[in-house]
């Protein structure tokens, strides 16, 4: 029995594309769990935090029934299980309150090779499959194209091959898929990525502390993806042209070199990635032996 008033409850993809990353994600935070014997739960050991393993389509509606307090899942869920809900008259069943920068996908048209169709202005009459009916169905209101929605759960792609419908709204990512099935990628109309929602009822003070403790941490495991460490040897005259070329980087710390009156040691965090042609240039305004160290840990 999980003790409600104390715990924190986050429900995320027991098995898919997700799964991983937020995983990774909850432990890089410093999250230490045991899986419960049916493996559908995993036990916070070091923090009053439990994950519930469930079927991404699932999770917006434990968070908006206040089962789970948190939940990480695509936007392309998120969206349209807000619109579902809002028909049935739930209107603010969850906030989103982080973007993760994974999951990363679009949900676009796409028409068959073989047809006619080029845009979704030329939709009038026809029939879309898509497994994201709200959405879709919310674009085609809004840009006034009389098209019939066709819901499909999976496989959406071979919908036109199989004369079930004129075109398709799907997840893409690298787009192969759809080449596959002789589709031609047309308009995106939401382009998403995981994220955390939150139930917008109060929790416990006690709760709300870890929470906000969590969000601190996933912010600082977001910002340390990218960021890197520098250290080099400069030139005096030479460090506001090396601040200038160095990505997302704060004050650098500047420190004497021992024996060397017109050179100093420069250490700065960057918070973007670092491309070899970064380190070219600065070795071209007089760095030298720099080093890029990964960063593993950062609090702002
Ligand atoms: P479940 O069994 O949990 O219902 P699923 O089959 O619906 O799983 P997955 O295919 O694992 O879901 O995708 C989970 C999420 O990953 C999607 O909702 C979407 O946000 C994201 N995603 C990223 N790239 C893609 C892609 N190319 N196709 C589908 N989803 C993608
Ligand atoms: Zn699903």
């Amino acid at each position: 029995m999980i003790d409600k008033e104390t715990r924190i409850k986050v429900a995320i993809q027991k098995s898919g594309r997700l799964t991983e990353h937020s995983l990774d994600l909850l432990q890089r935070c410093g999250l230490k769990y045991t899986r419960g014997r049916d493996q559908l739960i995993g036990y916070g050991e070091n923090m009053p935090l439990d994950i519930l393993l469930v079927r991404d389509d699932d999770i917006p509606g434990l968070v908006r029934d206040d089962i789970c307090d948190l939940g990480i899942c695509g936007l392309n869920i998120v969206e349209e299980k807000r619109q579902e809900f809002a028909t049935d008259g739930i209107d603010n069943p969850f906030s989103v309150i982080r973007e993760l920068d994974y999951g990363h996908c679009r949900l676009a048209f796409g028409y068959p090779e073989s047809s006619s169709l080029k845009q979704a202005a030329d939709l009038g009459g026809k029939r879309v499959a898509t497994s994201y009916p709200a959405i879709v169905q919310a674009y085609l209101k809004k840009q006034e194209i009389p098209a019939e929605v066709v819901e499909f759960s999976g496989a959406v792609e071979i919908a036109p091959s199989l004369g079930r419908a004129d075109a398709i709204c799907d997840l893409v990512s690298t787009g192969t898929t759809m080449k596959a099935n002789r589709i031609t990628e047309g308009e995106t109309i939401l382009d998403s990525e995981a994220v955390i929602i939150r139930t917008p009822l109060e929790i416990s003070a006690e709760k709300q502390s870890w929470v906000e403790r969590l969000l601190q941490r996933i912010d600082g495991v977001m910002q340390v993806r990218e960021s890197k460490y520098i250290m080099m040897h400069a030139p005096k005259t030479a460090l506001s042209e090396i601040s200038r070329l160095l990505p997302g980087s704060e004050a650098p710390t500047v420190l004497p070199l021992e024996g060397k009156s017109d050179k100093v040691a420069v250490h700065v965090v960057c918070r973007e990635t670092v491309f070899w042609e970064t380190l070219e240039n600065l070795k071209d305004a007089g760095a030298s032996s720099v080093l890029v160290m990964p960063v593993e840990k950062m609090l702002a």
